[in-house]
């Protein structure tokens, strides 16, 4: 039977295929025995690619890991059909009608897995399928920020369809924990986009045989560089009279930080009919911003956006620029129930795998080339035609990108 905050009171499965890459890098073995989720990407990756791991070896391994004591196993649900219909970095392997190869090819044999008696003890927690419904309501239709991929996805329902099968398979099994991904406060955060969200996501959960007993929670910043908490500024100060909502960097949003949006959000989920036992994860991994730039006092208030930028500790140079950030840092480290509402901070991306390739690289994952991660590009409207901020000679998303590791290292906050 399920408990209500998985992470409480439990042990969290290391991924011994990124502890390995991490602690082969230079001063990896600061964070190579932090937990990591294991990406199912693809239907190969449930029985292991290119020799590695399969969903049934991290079991496994998680079962001798866990020694008879509660331990928590971190999955990323992540093959929609259609999949990242807003970037290309991550397009998936499944084209936008492959709804029944999603459901047969994929979730069937996980759910086949994760039933087996064996695992029974483990606590199994999904990420389901990162960006998918936050794509649903900001990145369609009318609005300037809207892509064709995604109002194809709109049109043909497959991405709520396949969330709720998934939901339903899933959450079918006694020890299996779903938290729906959310976005960040720096793209759900605004009025516009907060409740719709929540409301297709309760759509989701309740599509395809899925109910709200389903879904756990919900994930904030999967694989994002959101400010956890920003220290020096708060959405509720003003200078001259004027309130930071209308500084260019918060752009009228709720929020400036992933929890007050993730503990927002929480009771915007509640009131669209989930249950209120609810809680939040908020992915750390890379939000510390850490590092010789970053503030350590609130900037003085003589003008609106020098308060606000003096002050952040978010220092990229749009909240919706995503692809390898430069300047960022691990962020706080794994940790059960750290606020209210919130059942823990995870490390859901792991810290050293690349966001997408800064230039075009042929690969058989159906990965394209997203210029937000190409350190030249200018921009579009999801970023307000701001620079890209991404960092140079990136590998494919997913790949080993030791530079960026390094320099996650050296920004870390709290420092390592
Ligand atoms: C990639 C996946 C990868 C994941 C974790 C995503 O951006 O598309 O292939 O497994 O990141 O690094």
């Amino acid at each position: 039977s399920l408990v209500d905050n998985p992470f409480s009171g439990a042990g969290v499965y290391v991924n011994p295929e990124w502890s390995a890459k991490a602690a082969a890098e230079p001063g990896g073995t600061k964070i190579s025995s932090q937990p990591t989720a294991v990406w199912l990407d693809r239907i190969a990756a449930i029985e292991g690619v290119n020799g590695g791991m399969g969903l049934r070896d991290h079991l496994d391994a998680a079962v001798q890991q866990a020694a008879g004591k509660p331990l928590v196993v971190q999955l990323v649900i992540y093959d929609l059909p259609g999949r990242d219909c807003a970037a290309l970095a991550s397009n998936g392997e499944l084209g936008p009608t492959d709804l029944t190869r999603y459901e047969n090819e994929y979730i069937d044999p996980i759910t086949t897995i994760l039933s087996d008696p064996a695992y029974k003890n483990l606590r199994i927690v999904n990420t389901i399928e990162p960006d998918s419904l936050p794509n649903m309501v900001t990145n369609v239709g009318g609005r300037a920020t809207a892509t064709p991929a995604c109002d194809v996805m709109k049109a043909n329902g497959n991405y709520i369809a396949g969330v709720g099968y998934a939901l339903a398979h899933l959450g079918g099994v006694g020890n299996v924990y779903n938290y729906l991904d959310a976005g960040h406060h720096g793209w759900i955060g605004w009025d516009d986009n907060l409740a719709p969200t929540a409301q297709i996501l309760h759509q989701a959960a309740t599509t395809s045989g899925a109910t709200v007993n389903n879904v756990q929670g919900f994930i904030t910043n999967t694989a994002n560089y959101g400010a956890t908490t920003e220290p020096y500024f708060t959405i509720d100060d003003s200078v001259n009279g004027t309130s930071v909502r209308q500084s260019k960097w918060v752009d009228w949003n709720r929020y400036v930080d992933e929890q007050t949006f993730a503990q927002g959000f929480r009771t915007a989920l509640v009131s669209a009919g989930f249950n209120s036992t609810i809680g939040a994860l908020i992915d750390t991994s890379r939000n510390g911003w850490g590092g010789a730039n970053r503030p350590t006092a609130a900037a003085a208030k003589t003008t609106l956006d020098g308060y606000v930028d003096g002050s952040r500790t978010d220092r990229r140079i749009h909240l919706g620029n995503w692809c390898n950030q430069s300047g960022a840092g691990i962020g706080e480290r794994p940790k059960a129930a750290p606020a209210a509402g919130i059942d823990a901070y995870v490390w859901v991306k792991p810290p050293g795998e690349s966001d997408g390739a800064s230039s075009a690289v042929a690969n058989d994952e159906g990965k394209g080339f997203d210029r937000m991660c190409d350190p030249t590009y200018t921009g579009n409207a999801r970023n307000g035609n701001s620079m890209s901020g991404s960092l140079a000679n990136a590998p494919l998303a997913g790949h080993w990108f030791s530079a960026q590791f390094q320099e996650l290292l050296k920004n870390a906050y709290p420092a390592l």
